[in-house]
């Protein structure tokens, strides 16, 4: 879990704010570049199918509640819908739909037979005992479970959602279609069919994303500063992956605040006092800071990995960093951009940088339907290559057409899709 808020926009409903908006604004730039017609947009901007359901829960004192789930399927033309499930209080049907939407773009630009898909029950998880818990994940899926499946829709965690999480989804799905049905779901426990690695993938994306960037500019490995917005599976595992690397880490935060030492953090010690404590804050070897101070400390790269709208247009012109990897999903707004890209900082896209999680989850996918378990080597390896190969079709896509690696991202992801829709045609 990790929320760390930098900026809270009061006004979250304005365009900027808005991450269906920030999502379109990209994907309207990359249609223009590839001359996609008029029609063709509004298919591929368009969510197939969007799913709102009730989920009424006896709650440990007796009483009665209803949640409310959403499962959006933005597009299934290259395969099934792939994408994760958040449990979050402010979770709402525009923001799934956008997260849909990414994964989508996602799956594209590493080139996985999958579509996009995303879910999300409004809810808070920090108030809820672990068997409301698992009957809210229970009935969440027995009622979107028509358009589970998988060759259909294949979930998995998200934000404050976890490999418990997708053990209960996988059940009540197997029970209800009565036989076990792993390909259902990824990111599960490695006992029922996870894959090696895949807790790791999302922070180890990073990680080589972030050494690929630091390539490109020329710049060295061995010490470059890192400043990691996030302490969940993708900003404490990137941090202490990076660290292994080699970088020095300065700063990291959760959702209560932030933590600097100018001279390096020790990951391993770091992780180890969250994990006993439960927040940052109180770790000794480190003074705190404010979510708002992280941004601005001067460093080679910078790893938002906490949620959306982190870096706006009220504090993008304060970044010192020379890099941005983009651990979360959308945490640059389409308006922080355009004064990133003014000041020179190179912005790798989150759905480039954070693509290691779904492409491992691929290979879950892969491993379930085979019946056949990889290495952790494997793995990684495979890995690497798709992120390494990936980084470097975005990067001659943003050249070719003289853009930022966002774009060019999103050139290659949405010209795959429409090429993908063209050849299949349209259905009446
Ligand atoms: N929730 C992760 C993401 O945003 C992983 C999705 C998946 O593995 O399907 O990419």
């Amino acid at each position: 879990m990790s929320t760390g808020t930098a900026s809270s926009p009061s006004a979250s409903t304005s365009k900027e704010f808005n991450p269906f908006e920030a999502m379109a604004e990209r994907f309207n730039v990359a249609a223009d570049h590839l001359g996609l017609d008029q029609g063709l947009r509004d298919v591929l901007r368009t969510p197939d199918r969007e799913l709102t359901v009730a989920i009424p829960i006896k709650m440990d004192d007796g009483t009665m509640r209803v949640f409310t789930g959403y499962r959006v399927q933005h597009n299934f033309s290259r395969g099934p819908c792939k994408g994760g499930i958040r449990f979050a209080p402010d979770v709402n049907l525009d923001e799934v739909r956008a997260l849909a939407a990414w994964m989508t773009w996602k799956c594209a630009v590493v080139d996985l037979p999958f579509g996009g898909g995303k879910g999300g029950v409004i809810c808070n998880p920090a108030e809820l005992s672990q068997g409301e818990l698992e009957r809210i994940t229970r009935r969440y899926t027995s009622g979107i479970l028509d358009i589970l499946g998988p060759d259909r829709d294949v979930p998995a965690p998200d934000v404050n959602t976890n490999e418990q999480t997708m053990a209960w989804l996988m059940d009540t799905y197997s029970m209800h279609v009565r036989r076990t049905t792993t390909a259902v779901v990824t990111g599960k426990p490695i006992a029922l069919g996870g894959s090696k690695g895949r807790t790791e993938a999302t922070g180890r994306g990073v990680m080589i994303t972030a050494r690929e960037a630091l390539k490109k500019l020329g710049m060295r490995q061995e010490g470059t500063t890192v400043v990691v917005q996030g302490s969940g599976n993708v900003g404490g595992i990137g941090a202490r992956l990076m660290q292994a690397q080699g970088h020095r880490i300065l700063s990291i935060s959760d959702m209560f605040g932030a933590i600097h030492n100018e001279n390096g953090l020790d990951m391993p010690d770091v992780l180890a006092y969250l994990k006993a404590n439960k927040k940052l804050n109180g770790y000794p070897k480190a003074k705190a800071i404010t979510p708002a101070q992280q941004l601005e400390i001067p460093c080679d790269v910078l790893v938002p990995a906490a949620t959306e709208n982190q870096i706006t247009s009220a504090n993008a012109a304060k970044v010192r960093a020379k890099v941005i990897v983009e651990g979360a999903n959308g945490p640059t707004t389409a308006e922080a951009d355009k004064i990133l890209e003014k000041n020179g900082i190179l912005v790798v896209p989150d759905i480039l940088a954070n693509a290691g999680g779904v492409t491992v989850s691929y290979f879950e996918w892969v491993q379930d339907r085979a019946g056949f378990f990889w290495t952790e080597e494997e793995v990684n390896t495979r890995l690497e290559q798709i992120m390494v190969d990936s980084f470097k079709s975005v990067d001659a896509m943003a050249t070719q057409h003289k853009t930022s690696m966002r774009i060019g991202a999103y050139i290659v992801a949405v010209g795959r899709v429409a090429a993908v829709y063209k050849l299949r045609g349209t259905y009446a």
